[in-house]
């Protein structure tokens, strides 16, 4: 597991799977902690709560994100 610091506030979040993006301190603190987050090539990976839930059956399937 790659050591990465948490993302900076104020970082944009981008959903890696509709590509919705939240920009803003505030907007991105919120999404922090509703959207799904882990580390994909070295980096942080966002999915926004639709995607999540859209694709909850392939994560629970162990789906490789490739299938998303
Ligand atoms: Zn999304």
């Amino acid at each position: 597991m790659a050591d990465l610091d948490e993302p900076d506030a104020g970082t944009p979040l981008v959903c890696a799977t509709c590509g919705t993006s939240v920009v803003g301190a505030h907007a991105t603190g919120l999404a922090r902690l509703t959207w799904a987050r882990g580390v994909e090539n070295g980096g942080w990976v966002w999915t926004c709560p639709p995607c999540s839930r859209d694709h909850l059956r392939s994560i629970e399937g162990k789906l490789d994100r490739a299938w998303w």
